[in-house]
Order: structure tokens, then C-alpha cells, then sequence
């Protein structure tokens, strides 16, 4: 997921009030150390070439620059040492991100910041990238969708089954009940937008307005932050659901779970819940789409003279292979039907049988070994 957590200024290694030139000049000394062709196959180095990149287009830009400039007073990267502005509505940490951010900041969550989120999807001229990012734009008063990483069992991904999770979703702060004044306190009218609650853009010759940042849309702020949710009216609460896991799915998978995503604003409808699976290896199966592989060892004697096998499948039953006289180690059987079944799908279970080679022998058992040597001639 796409953050913007990183300050501009920072990344460039220049001061706020930097200059043109001292912009230029630290772009083009960071871009020519981190150039990809400088750092063959370092994905950090490129991953920084990237950053300097999006940086410098914005910071070089005076308009864009303005913009940022602006949307960084607001606190919208949760920087400055989660300082407030007098005031200010809860930056950073009080308007929660991603599963994955850390008190990092999304496209998306600058989109809750008032819709400066599609002014800055612009200037970076990125969008979503290979649909990897499933939180949607958000229609006015329904909840986003969050994304959760969620690693499951080999046999849940197999055979399907129930699994618990906690959910980390916004709520309504309990303590201030969403005014984001510490009770007792009181609100006073926005400074910035006069209690409007929205704030105008000159674009192109038209006014856009926009909700304001500095009270989220509320037209008041609180004298006192409430300590809870430092002002935002809302925290960030983990919620413990059950979801039902479809039979066959595959890490990389994504399941949506309906109306579990956060809560709308204003008692809007939630948005839904995306959980994206990582299959646990297994220490017997292995997957290969609906085909399950394994690997099971037989004894010398079976291998020589033929055997009957029980193998066990993905369904937790057992099936009885037979090993036909003189069977190589390595050789791979197939067992129809018994791998993963997926909608209308069922793969089939691969058995490879290897050979193990008897190890410690008795003086006796050695004997008699050397003697069918003997008899079979196998002495070269
Ligand atoms: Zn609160
Ligand atoms: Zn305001």
C-alpha cells in the first residue's frame, strides 16, 4: 500500500524555506546516488529513487508546493512529533490509517482529510496501482473498506472452515462521544474555515470547496483535545469477528466481507472488509493450485518387492496406495481426485514414494545383505 507518511522536506534533506536551487540541487545529488542504474537490484535504493522522484515533483512545482505546504500545516503526515497546532483538529495518529501503516498516511486517508486526497492523487499522478489497493474512493457518507493481511492454516485454505479475527475499525470515541473535547470543555468556532466547515480553493477561475482539514468538516474545535482520541472524536478499536473461508483459497486470495469495514461517518452505511490470504506452508502437503504433492517414505523391501501404503489426503482421510515390485525412489503416483476442490473443481493428491537405504545394520543383517550381493551379482 502506498504511503505518504514521508515528509518532502525531509526526504530531500532541505530546510522548509528552501529555495529553488537548494531544492534542485539536493534532487539531483539524491536521484544520481539512488538511481536505479547506480543500484542494480536494490528494491530500497529504488523505493527511495521513487520517493526523491515524487518529492521534487512537488516541492519544484510552486503551486503543488503551495498545496503541500498547506496540507503539511495541517498535519496531514502525522509529523512534527505529534504536536498540535492550537486548535487543530488530531493529525496523524488521531485519524487512523491502513492495517499496515503504522500512523502512516494513505491517499485514501487524505481523502477523509476533505478530498484533498484526489488534489494530491493528482499532483502525483498515481493511481491505484494494479488494483493492489481495494479501498474505493467512498461515496460521501459510507464507511472505507479496510484491508486485512490474514495468514490461515494449510487445511483451512484447503477444506474451508471458520476462522476468528480482530479487526482494527474506527468508532466513535466514547470518552468525548465523537465532539473530540475532553469532557467538561467546550468547542469553539474554527479558525480556520469561521465555523463553515468547509474551505474554497481557487482552481481554473472556479471556487472548489472542499470539508476543512483543521476541523474535519465540523465547523467547531475543541478548547481542550479529548485525551482519548486527541481530538479526532474518534478511535481506533479492534473488532473480533468469525469469517467463513471458502474451501480452496490461496495465498494471494481475497475474500470481501460485507458491512465489516469502518463505520460511515454520521451513522452512514460501513464500508466492507477485504481480507487478503497468506497460506501457512505445510509440513506434509504441498500445494500446487487444486493438486496437492507429497513425499512419504518406504523401506527397501517395499520398494524391491512391492508394498500397499496408506497415505493420508488434504480431507483427513486415509487412501491405500499400492507400490508396484521394483519402484524407483522418486517415483511420483496419482491419487485422483483427492486434492483440493475449488467450486467445481477438485485437483488430484501426487504421492512421491522415497527410498530410504536401511542404515545401521546388524553384523547379521550385514551378512546376509553381502550374501544377496553376492547372488546378484552386484559387486561393481
Ligand atoms: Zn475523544
Ligand atoms: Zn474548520
Amino acid at each position: 500500500m502506498s504511503t505518504t507518511s514521508k515528509d518532502f522536506y525531509r526526504v530531500l534533506g532541505v530546510p522548509e524555506d528552501a529555495d529553488k536551487d537548494q531544492i534542485r540541487k539536493a534532487y539531483r545529488k539524491l536521484a544520481k546516488q539512488y538511481h536505479p542504474d547506480a543500484n542494480p537490484g536494490d528494491e530500497k535504493a529504488q523505493e527511495r529513487f521513487q520517493e526523491i522522484g515524487e518529492a521534487y515533483a512537488v516541492l519544484s512545482d510552486e503551486e503543488k508546493r503551495k498545496k503541500y505546504d498547506q496540507m503539511r500545516r495541517f498535519g496531514a503526515f502525522g509529523m512534527g512529533g505529534r504536536g498540535r497546532r492550537p486548535g487543530g483538529a488530531g493529525p496523524g495518529g488521531s485519524r487512523p490509517g491502513q492495517g499496515d501503516a503504522a500512523g502512516g498516511f494513505t491517499f485514501d486517508d487524505l481523502g477523509g482529510l476533505g478530498g484533498l486526497g484526489d488534489l494530491f492523487s493528482t499532483i502525483f499522478d498515481r493511481g491505484r496501482r494494479d488494483g493492489g489497493d481495494a479501498r474505493r474512493p467512498g461515496r460521501a457518507g459510507s464507511g472505507q473498506d479496510v484491508e486485512l493481511q490474514v495468514e490461515i492454516s494449510f487445511q483451512i485454505a484447503a477444506r474451508g472452515g471458520k476462522i476468528s479475527l480482530n479487526v482494527p475499525v474506527t468508532e466513535e470515541c466514547a470518552t468525548c462521544r465523537g465532539s473530540g473535547a475532553r469532557p467538561g470543555t467546550n468547542l469553539q468556532t474554527c479558525g480556520e474555515c469561521g465555523g463553515v466547515g468547509t474551505v474554497s480553493f481557487g482552481q481554473g477561475g472556479f471556487a472548489v470547496s472542499r470539508p476543512c482539514p483543521a476541523c474535519m468538516g465540523k465547523g467547531r474545535v475543541p478548547d481542550v483535545p479529548c485525551e482519548v482520541c486527541r481530538g479526532a472524536g474518534m478511535v481506533r478499536q479492534t473488532r473480533r469477528i468469525e469469517v467463513k473461508v471458502p474451501a480452496g483459497v490461496d495465498t494471494g486470495s481475497r475474500l470481501k466481507v460485507s458491512g465489516q469495514g469502518e463505520r460511515g461517518p454520521g451513522g452512514g452505511p460501513p464500508g466492507d472488509l477485504i481480507l487478503v490470504f497468506k497460506v501457512k506452508p505445510h509440513h506434509f502437503f504441498r500445494r500446487d493450485g487444486v493438486d496437492v504433492h507429497c513425499t512419504v517414505p518406504i523401506n527397501l523391501a517395499q520398494a524391491v518387492l512391492g508394498s500397499r501404503i496408506r497415505v493420508r489426503t488434504v480431507e483427513g482421510k486415509h487412501v491405500i496406495l499400492r507400490i508396484p515390485p521394483g519402484t524407483q525412489s522418486g517415483t511420483r503416483f496419482r491419487v485422483r481426485g483427492q486434492g483440493i476442490t475449488k467450486g467445481e473443481r477438485t485437483g488430484d493428491q501426487y504421492v512421491e514414494v522415497r527410498v530410504e537405504v536401511p542404515k545401521d545394520l546388524s553384523e547379521e543383517e550385514r551378512r546376509e545383505f553381502e550374501r544377496f550381493v553376492e547372488s546378484a551379482d552386484m559387486r561393481h
